[in-house]
């Protein structure tokens, strides 16, 4: 969620939604569990100290905002007037391209599979072609898989993919 929100900031800086690879719209993340409740309200105290838009909203607000939807196990809901959604291929390709531009070079098919500081604190990359590159800095990107490349660092970061279901609105106007 709080990905999101920087996503979508970032996008809007980038005009990518000037180009129609990124549409906004509304969202509402549905919960019909008590322990999603609770989840979907951590999340709404952790983006607020981001500053994106959602709050936690109840059944009568839901059925207003998606008078459609069956209501019988909806307990509560995550809502963002300000998400979206993106053509993936295009906006892969747009970032990529940006990157390159200011001098990335993107290799493709390619894992890393350690990872070492050296002296200086430099990284050493190694990768599964046998290529070894040192670098000053390694952002880990690796989405899904981020808690298997932080491993490779010594780091056990506490991520757990979770499904969840979701549902769209129109906007208020
Ligand atoms: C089925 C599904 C549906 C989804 N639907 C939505 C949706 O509707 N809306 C939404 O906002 N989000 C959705 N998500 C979540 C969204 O896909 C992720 O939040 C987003 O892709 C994360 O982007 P990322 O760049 O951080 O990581 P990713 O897109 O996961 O990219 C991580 C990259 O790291 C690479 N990688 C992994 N390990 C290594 C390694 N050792 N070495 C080198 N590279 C490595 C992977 O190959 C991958 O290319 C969905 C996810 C799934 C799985």
């Amino acid at each position: 969620m709080v990905t999101n929100y920087l996503s979508v900031s970032l996008y809007g800086l980038l005009c990518l939604n000037c180009v129609h690879i990124v549409y906004l719209y509304n969202f509402i993340h549905i919960s019909n569990f008590a322990i999603t409740i609770g989840e979907l309200s951590c999340v709404c105290d952790y983006v607020w100290l981001m500053k994106a838009l959602q709050r936690l909203i109840w059944p009568d607000e839901i059925r207003r905002l998606h008078p459609l939807l069956n209501m019988d196990l909806i307990q509560a809901g995550l809502y963002n007037p300000a998400d979206g959604h993106v053509d993936p291929y295009s906006l892969t390709q747009a970032l990529a391209a940006g990157a390159r531009l200011y001098g990335a070079t993107i290799r493709q098919g390619t894992s890393v599979t350690a990872l070492t500081q050296t002296g200086s604190g430099n990284w050493v990359v190694e990768t599964d072609n046998g290529r070894r590159l040192e670098a000053v800095r390694v952002v880990n990107a690796a989405g899904l898989w981020a808690r298997e490349v932080g491993q490779l660092t010594g780091l056990d970061f506490p991520i757990v993919p979770a499904h969840h279901q979701v549902c769209l609105t129109l906007g208020p106007s």
